[in-house]
């Protein structure tokens, strides 16, 4: 690994004339760049199982609500480039956002039902950014299977609403969350934390686990635990609760009585930092 030749790409004409070079199959992880442990778990998975390893490092605007992070979010893209290639990734797709929006740019992905809830409630128009631009990559790329992480659950639940709905032609291969030993999801985001603020972070792990030990003990009423998880969270002074409830993972419907599959789901606002983060219950 690390000593092949990896290709930095930033024109969508220059990855569609490339196409042909790439044997198959072509594996996708889409990121944001800032990459971390939970992204190198990726790229791991899909140099494992593809041929050709693109990554793409795009910090999509659309994604972004006016009041949100776009401007400030952490862009560190030489430690990427080198982290990526010894990783041994094939590709690197760094787009610019004028190609990938031009000023007549009009066309817009809305998958309906799965977005209008917890994340879709709390980022009007989030998903809609994240389903163009991922429709955008995947038609750029070709890709045969995307890579893409637990830790983004709902992100999850409405790509694959969206490959099933359009027939598109690719697989998704979802990877658990990489956690801190602490219990913190790795995130980009991670990085606004002061000392006090990464401490009280825990928070979210904390509340979850409360969810899987209730449901481990027996508890299957879900407004039940969604009410521990709350409590849980109303301790950690510095933490204020977005949401915390279980739902089905494929929906994003909340559920009543915790039957498989179930999703606990937290958001939590620590300071000016908005954190997320999910455990199945009913998983090992
Ligand atoms: P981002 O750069 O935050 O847009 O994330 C790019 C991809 O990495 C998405 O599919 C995320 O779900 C995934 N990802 C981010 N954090 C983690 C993590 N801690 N563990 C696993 N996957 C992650």
């Amino acid at each position: 690994m690390g000593d092949r030749a990896m290709d930095v790409i930033c024109e969508i004409g220059e990855m569609k004339a490339q196409r042909a070079n790439w044997s198959r199959p072509i594996g996708l992880v889409p990121t944001m760049g800032c990459l971390h442990d939970g992204h190198v778990a990726l790229v791991r998975r899909a140099r494992e199982e593809t041929a050709t390893v693109i990554v793409t490092i795009f910090v999509n605007p659309t994604q972004f609500g006016p009041s949100e992070d776009f401007g400030r979010y952490p862009r560190t893209l030489e430690r990427d480039l080198e982290l990526l290639q010894a990783e041994g990734t094939d590709v690197v797709f760094v787009p610019s956002a004028s190609e990938m929006y031009p000023e007549e740019f009009s066309s817009w992905v809305e998958v309906e039902d799965v977005t209008s809830r917890f994340e879709g409630e709390s980022r009007p128009r989030h998903f809609r950014g994240v389903a163009t631009v991922c429709n955008k990559l995947f038609n750029i790329v070709g890709a045969d299977r995307a890579y893409f992480g637990q830790k983004d659950a709902q992100q999850v639940a409405v790509i694959k609403r969206m490959i099933q709905d359009l027939n598109m032609n690719l697989d998704v291969v979802v990877i658990p969350t990489v956690r801190e030993p602490d219990g913190l999801a790795m995130s980009s985001r991670n990085s606004y934390l002061g000392p006090s603020e990464r401490a009280a972070a825990t928070v979210l792990y904390r509340a979850l686990r409360v969810a899987r030990d209730m449901h481990g003990q027996g508890c299957c009423d879900a407004a039940v635990v969604a009410r521990s998880m709350r409590e849980s969270v109303a301790e950690e002074q510095l933490a204020q609760l977005d949401y915390a409830a279980v739902v089905d993972p494929l929906s994003f419907h909340e559920l009543e009585s915790i039957e498989c599959p179930a999703l606990a789901i937290v958001a939590v606002r620590i300071g000016a930092t908005r954190l997320i983060d999910n455990m199945l219950l009913n998983d090992e």
